[in-house]
């Protein structure tokens, strides 16, 4: 009996849910997610999860029940988390049949601690208990007390699709969980858990399904997306499944985060290479420019390494965007590590960056470090990092204007209502200056003339679709 049929049957509770006699009558279920894709994934499985029970509601004060899907990666999430835990239980006050549970990072972290400071939480979910929310919920119902629940392990098939993101055009599918690579900022092997890789068949149908229901996009996700198939006996290749999945009838494009630059080989570059579903971008986490500071981090690669791999990946994909995470203020950083990590945006002259200050997480080996640099320094190497990939993204971005591009139509633009907005091969975000004809919808791959930019994103004007056929102008709708 696994552990999870334990629980089940230890509360002689009946989770079917064609047992449930509140089904009829759907609960409002509003989601809380923080941190990560990977988050966000596992949220769209929470919903899917409990659809038979509740449907979802973007209002918290509409919910029946709120589950909060916690990140304990930085410092903001888990104080944001506090917070609203407290404002929740305000809400639980004046209507007191709301249920609140709480999982993710900081679920599995803090485990039963949750329990103890926020009174208003009926349970806690880990990182690896997803399956077991609608069992937690069925037993709050019925009078159980407080519950948590933070060891069981869900198989990948415990779990029904879910795909991460709000549209259906662009949908993440997950590839691996945990990671073995234990870089000392970071709790992520803690709260996820050792790697293991999800099967190639079973990423393959849960792909094959979202095309079904009108996705045209798949990013794959896992924390060292690259090292999938590595705990495979025999071991299995990346490029082994992004063959696969480019197989796939009605996918358009391929993305995936986040690689790793120790698993980079040949095989990866020459899938880049000649697979044409996979977008032309590359996320890859570079974290500091300085072999000392890599090395504290037990990032295993030095700049060396960094810059062969993206010189291979420029000579053999062209026009490819690189993008990457960077942490500034690491214990220990010295003004000329600072200096080194300038020096390697400059050089690489990344398309954008996701940059971070160091703050310590409790349960990391740099949480045992000396965390020497003052915060106004770190304030200020941030600001120094942040205007320099400024001046090379607003360079990029300007660098398109004037030339044709092919747009994934995601759906409506965020810059004004009723028009629509894609993405490029890239990754760069380009909204529509004008309504586009009734035909052409989200899901649509079109071709689009470049004429403005705003801080990090394009403007432009349909002229097409990408496979150049014209599009009927005249039945353009407002
Ligand atoms: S590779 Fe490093 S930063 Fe990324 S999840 Fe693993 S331990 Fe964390």
């Amino acid at each position: 009996m696994t552990d999870k049929l334990k629980i089940i049957d230890e509360c002689c509770v009946d989770s079917d849910p064609a047992n449930d006699p509140a089904i009829g009558q759907k609960g409002k279920l509003f989601i809380k997610t923080y941190g990560c894709q990977m988050n966000e994934y596992d949220s769209t499985k929470l919903a899917a999860l409990l659809e038979h029970t509740h449907e979802l509601t973007t209002d918290p004060q509409h919910a029946d029940l709120i589950l909060v899907n916690t990140c304990s990666v930085r410092d903001k999430p888990e104080q944001k988390l506090y917070s609203l835990l407290g404002r929740l239980r305000e809400l639980k006050e004046r209507k007191p049949q709301l249920m609140i549970g709480v999982g993710g990072c900081v679920a599995q972290q803090e485990g039963e601690q949750i329990l103890k400071r926020n009174a208003g939480v009926d349970f806690v979910f880990g990182t690896h208990n997803l399956s077991l929310v609608p069992s937690l919920v069925s037993l709050r119902t019925r009078g159980a007390p407080p519950q948590v629940a933070v060891d069981y392990r869900d198989d990948w098939e415990d779990l029904p699709p879910g795909f991460g993101t709000p549209n259906r055009v662009s949908v993440f599918v997950s590839i691996s969980r945990g990671c073995n690579k234990n870089c000392t900022y970071c709790i992520v092997p803690t709260t996820r858990g050792s790697e293991v890789s999800r099967g190639l068949e079973e990423i393959l149908r849960e792909i094959r399904l979202a095309v079904h229901r009108g996705a045209k996009e798949v990013t794959l996700l896992g924390q060292t997306v690259n090292s999938w198939g590595l705990d495979f006996t025999p071991r299995r290749r990346f490029s082994e499944l992004i063959y696969a999945v480019a197989e796939v009838q009605g996918l358009e494009r391929i993305r995936f985060t986040s690689p790793h630059p120790q698993e980079v080989r040949k095989d990866f570059i020459d899938c880049l290479a000649s697979t044409a579903k996979l977008c032309r971008h590359l996320h890859m986490p570079l974290q500091s420019g300085s072999d000392r500071i890599l090395q504290a981090m037990n990032r295993n690669y030095r700049m060396r390494r960094y810059y062969e791999i993206i010189d291979a990946v420029r000579q053999r994909v062209p026009e490819v965007a690189i993008t990457t995470d960077l942490i500034v203020g690491f214990p220990g950083e010295t003004p000329e590590d600072f200096n080194a990590t300038l020096d390697a945006i400059e050089r690489v002259q990344f398309d954008n960056s996701f940059s971070f200050m160091f703050s310590p997480r409790p349960g990391t080996a740099a949480a045992a470090m000396k965390d020497d640099v003052p915060s106004e320094e770190k304030l200020r190497r941030l600001q120094v990092l942040q205007d320099l990939q400024f001046e090379i993204t607003t360079t990029k971005l300007g660098g398109w204007i004037g030339r044709s591009v092919e747009v994934l139509l995601e759906g409506p633009s965020a810059d004004e209502a009723g028009l629509l907005a894609g993405r490029t091969t890239q990754n760069w975000m380009v909204n529509l200056m004008e309504a586009a004809p009734s035909g052409v919808k989200a899901g649509d791959l079109v071709s689009v003339q470049i004429k403005d930019r705003s801080r990090f994103t394009l403007r432009g004007s349909l002229q097409g679709t990408a496979k150049g056929e014209a599009v009927d102008f005249s039945a353009a709708t407002a």
